[in-house]
């Protein structure tokens, strides 16, 4: 192992100002998590992008503020904005680029603190967005900033993002950046996206994930002489068996190389996301007893995720042979396919430069190896990948997955101290030339 970082000559003053930055992180941290980006419907996206641009512009960034027009949720009430801020180096050479989506998921109940309080308690800072991914944007900013003032004379350029909607599928964020070129690789060499992760762990990408509605059809007729009608919900019945007797022993049995934890993901899955037949649910508060019909349709939604070593259309093709098995085998089965969206796998290289930047940073930072992961759900490498055409990318930041739309969920500070120094040792070793593994 090499020498403590505060005994390191070349890295002593970035280890004591990191250490020195320490307040400002928890209240970089609490300042974000009280500006509420509630998404839906996409809450306070332009008052986050102002607050960010005057601590960027403040650390001599470049900012844009761009509004993704056009894309979904994006109206007067609730644009869709996001920041690009971009510090050059003195010298030509490569750019680091940090991604960090603003927007929070609903509240929830089950709350014991202020969720956009941001109270600081044991160590812990608490909110919505703490872990996911607020502190991660913040140690990123720290991070940048401690480099910043440690090796003025860096190559290349830093870039600094917070962008909208990457709960809802980013396309009011990365992905409308990405169309713009603002991940195209002749702008961009490497990207670090600090999603929650864990502060040891090297997220190497996704899972793909398939989406799709099934209708069944029947006949409606009254529900005392079900056999002068045909019940759709009974044709579901069927799907769902054939799901339980060939579909979902085919999944569990088709197993990845991906590193995808938990362990239970390393496989294909489905879930049923919802079902609905017949009449309309009645709201809570009415007391109407129902009428008496036979359904004529029932609908599922269905989440399928899948594996770097299956392909979309096979994905889509396996669940149509067996709808259309039904319907040459059982009387009177019709139905109907609908895809909902399509995310395709991603994974990087875990030698590629900027995997493995990171790793060594995190090995030379915790005193231990870095684990190499890959995410059972999609976040916006899937656009940085397949619109910028960027491969180089990795998640990596501070933080447990599991606290991520949770209640009273929090992000440990100290997490964040040694994610601050990790981002920082990247930085250090990809724009100014000094490798973390050989000193
Ligand atoms: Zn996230």
């Amino acid at each position: 192992m090499p020498p403590a970082l505060s005994d390191d000559p070349a890295l002593a003053g970035l280890a004591a100002r990191i250490a020195d930055s320490r307040a400002a992180l928890v209240a970089l941290t609490q300042d974000l998590i009280r500006i509420p980006t509630l998404n839906p419907p996409g809450e306070n996206y332009r008052l986050i992008c102002e607050y960010l641009d005057a601590r960027l512009s403040a650390a001599g960034f470049a900012t844009e503020l761009i509004r993704a027009e056009g894309t979904p949720g994006d109206c007067a009430a609730y644009p869709r904005w996001n920041i690009v801020a971009r510090r050059e180096g003195r010298r030509g050479g490569e750019t680091v680029h940090f991604n960090s989506h603003t927007d929070v998921v609903d509240v929830g109940q089950g709350w014991t603190r202020d969720p956009f309080g941001g109270a600081l308690e044991d160590g812990r800072i608490y909110g919505r967005g703490a872990c996911d991914m607020k502190g991660g944007l913040t140690a990123s900013i720290v991070a940048a900033e401690c480099f910043l003032a440690e090796f003025p004379d860096f190559a290349g350029a830093i870039e600094i993002s917070g962008t909208a909607d990457e709960e809802s599928g980013g396309y009011g964020g990365v992905a409308y950046l990405a169309e713009k070129g603002y991940f195209s690789p002749d702008r961009v060499q490497h990207v670090i996206i600090p999603e929650p992760l864990n502060k040891d762990r090297v997220c190497l990408g996704h899972r793909g994930g398939w989406w799709a509605e099934i209708e069944t059809f029947g006949e409606i007729a009254h529900g005392s002489m079900p056999f002068l009608g045909d019940c759709a919900v009974r044709h579901m019945g069927a799907v769902l068996q054939a799901f339980e007797t060939t579909l979902y022993p085919a999944l569990a049995a088709r197993r990845t190389e991906m590193p995808v934890v938990p362990e239970g993901a390393r496989s294909s899955t489905m879930n049923i996301n919802s079902i609905h037949g017949g009449q309309a649910e009645k709201p809570k508060d009415s007391t109407a007893l129902p009428s008496h019909c036979v359904p004529d349709s029932c609908r599922i939604v269905i989440d399928r995720r899948f594996l770097m070593e299956e392909r979309v259309d096979e994905v889509q093709g396996e669940v149509r042979a067996l709808l259309d098995g039904l319907a040459a085998s059982r009387p009177n089965f019709r139905y109907d396919l609908r895809e909902l969206n399509r995310v395709l796998p991603s994974m990087t290289d875990r030698d590629g430069p900027v995997a493995s930047t990171v790793a060594r940073a995190i090995a030379r930072t915790m005193g231990r190896e870095a684990q190499f992961v890959a995410s059972p759900g999609t976040y916006d490498q899937k656009h940085i990948d397949r619109i910028g055409k960027l491969k180089n990318c990795v998640a990596y930041g501070p933080g447990l997955l599991e606290l991520a739309h949770k209640p009273d969920e929090w992000i440990g500070v100290d997490d964040m101290m040694d994610s601050v120094t990790v981002m920082a040792l990247s930085l250090v070793e990809l724009l100014a030339g000094g490798g973390t593994q050989t000193r």
